[in-house]
């Protein structure tokens, strides 16, 4: 493991979070009741988190409800809501390495990623929003001289919030920032096996002067906390990043309560195809790799369809492989490291039984397909890759959340849009061809929230994220973020002739 004096030091003067934050107080679970939160990076206790349950969900949705009732966030003027929203982006930067360290050692991703991918971009965020939240205007309607009509944005109410372990601040921020933007108060249930950074921000959230009540943090299980907040009948929206088994779950709890909104961003099989004429094998070559092996895989676009078109199946899956070689798996917390640990032994086994399904059903890996590091305590998963993966097979079919690769191969542009289609899901696509014509056709065509040209991942907090079929529905990131935490309100005066 890497060794320096200058991360000792850190790490000796690191506090981790071990409270909730409800009602503007750090506090336990009202039954005392504690959950072990390990580091995969070695498998280490880095702090005993408030197990909430249905109580403390309760005082946490009344705090938010009273905050959001007497108007002490929601009623202040738009550039005092902005000032308090900047203040909050300058504390996460002033604490961005604390932070950065927190999200490392709770989620193994590398401290380099989690500083400059996951804490960048949550900053981004509540710096976004807060700057956006003075230019929501409403809307005058047509009127005869007898009426006047307007309609306008009103924030929800309470919003509870629950987020996945991949990117534990980044994704609650895409739902935190533009729901406080719009007024609303929130509850944020972060995923049990990384709350750290949650928790902390949730404090600095008091610093920079949120009010008591505005932003609440309850930490704990899925079963009882989530659910609890997903049920409750003073909730008004859930807003959820996760697997497609809990978003099922939060539907029928909204439905057998108070029929609350509910926003689900959930997984993928997201393909990447590549056609003979790419513009640029080499960059479709890193994209491939990286587009499926960064964060160890567990990453909701995670590109793990390779489809090739034949004529450059060869060498195109050569430069791959070249490619994926060079990403070394490594100490999260060295900053050379640029793929560390999966988040739990048991998401790792889930990597381990595709990898052995697909070995028992006649493949092999062309690269990895091994847990190394295991003397580490810590839970790590050798990029892999698969060639000649059938369409029906488990790989091709099922998210793994984890860092292997299925290669397909097709023939024609049709055969190709027919393949990535061929899915439950609909989050990410990408296309590497030189033709414009079959370029625009095919982002068209293709079944999917997101379609990026020539290019993986490309786009920003500018652009809508979210998913098309059973990846979801809801757009996190744009300006249609900051509506889905608002309700339009319609007003008319009738007017009397003076
Ligand atoms: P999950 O869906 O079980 O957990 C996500 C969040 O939902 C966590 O905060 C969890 O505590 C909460 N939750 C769990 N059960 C709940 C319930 N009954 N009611 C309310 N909240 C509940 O995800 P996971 O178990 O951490 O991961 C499993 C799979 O989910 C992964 O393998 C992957 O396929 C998928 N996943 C997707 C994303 C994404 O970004 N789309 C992120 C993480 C996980």
């Amino acid at each position: 493991m890497y060794v320096s004096p200058e991360l000792d030091k850190r790490l000796a003067a690191l506090q981790v979070p071990s409270a909730a934050v409800i009602d503007g107080k750090l506090v336990q679970a009202l039954d005392g009741a504690t959950f072990d939160v390990i580091s995969p990076r070695n498998g280490a206790l880095l702090s005993k988190a408030p197990a909430c349950g249905v109580q403390d969900v309760d005082r946490a949705v009344a705090a938010a409800r009273a905050a959001f009732e007497d108007g002490r966030w929601r009623a202040q003027a738009p550039r005092d809501k902005k000032a308090v929203m900047l203040r909050l982006a300058e504390l996460m930067e002033a604490h961005i390495d604390e932070l950065a360290l927190l999200e490392s050692l709770d989620s193994g991703k590398p401290i380099g990623d989690a500083r400059g991918v996951d804490m960048r971009l949550a900053i981004q965020s509540v710096r976004w929003y807060a700057e956006a939240l003075d230019k929501v205007y409403g809307e005058v309607g047509p009127s005869p001289d007898s009426r006047f009509s307007y309609a306008v944005h009103e924030p929800l109410g309470v919003i509870g919030a629950i987020t996945p372990w991949n990117f534990p601040l980044h994704m609650a921020m895409w739902k935190v920032a533009p729901a406080l933007a719009m007024g609303n108060s929130v509850v944020l249930k972060p995923a049990e096996q990384a709350p750290l950074s949650c928790m902390r921000v949730a404090e600095l959230a008091l610093e920079a002067g949120l009010p008591p009540g505005v932003f609440n943090v309850v930490t704990g299980f899925g079963v009882p906390a989530g659910e609890a907040l997903a049920r409750h009948m003073d909730v008004d929206m859930i807003a959820f990043t996760g697997s497609g088994g809990v978003g099922r779950a939060l539907m029928k709890y909204s439905g057998e309560s108070n029929l609350k909104r509910v926003s689900l961003e959930l997984g993928g099989k997201s393909p990447q195809i590549v056609f003979d004429d790419c513009p640029d094998l080499q960059a479709a070559a890193e994209a491939a790799a990286w587009g499926v092996f960064f964060n160890q895989g567990e990453v909701c676009t995670s590109a793990s369809r390779l489809l090739v078109q034949e004529t450059i199946k060869d060498r195109f899956i050569d430069m791959v492989v070249e490619v994926a070689r060079t990403i070394q798996v490594g100490d999260p917390l060295d900053p050379a490291t640029r793929y560390g640990a999966m988040i739990s032994e048991r998401q790792m086994q889930t990597a381990l039984r595709f990898i052995d399904e697909t070995r028992a059903a006649g493949l092999e890996p062309r690269l990895g397909g091994n847990r190394v590091m295991a003397e580490t305590g810590g839970f790590y998963v050798e990029p892999t890759i698969f060639e000649n993966v059938k369409p029906d097979s488990l790989l091709a079919r099922e998210e793994v959340f984890g860092p292997v690769l299925g290669v397909m191969t097709f023939k024609t542009a049709d055969e190709a849009l027919r393949l990535a289609n061929d899915t439950i899901y609909g989050l990410a696509s990408g296309l590497w061809t030189a033709d414009l014509d079959r370029a625009m056709t095919m982002a068209k065509r293709l079944r999917a929230g997101l379609v990026w040209v020539n290019g993986w991942d490309a786009c920003d907090i500018t652009m809508p994220f979210g998913g098309f079929k059973q990846s979801g529905f809801g757009r996190d990131r744009s300006l249609h973020a900051l509506h889905k935490y608002a309700d339009l309100k319609s007003v008319s005066f009738t007017l009397r002739a003076s």
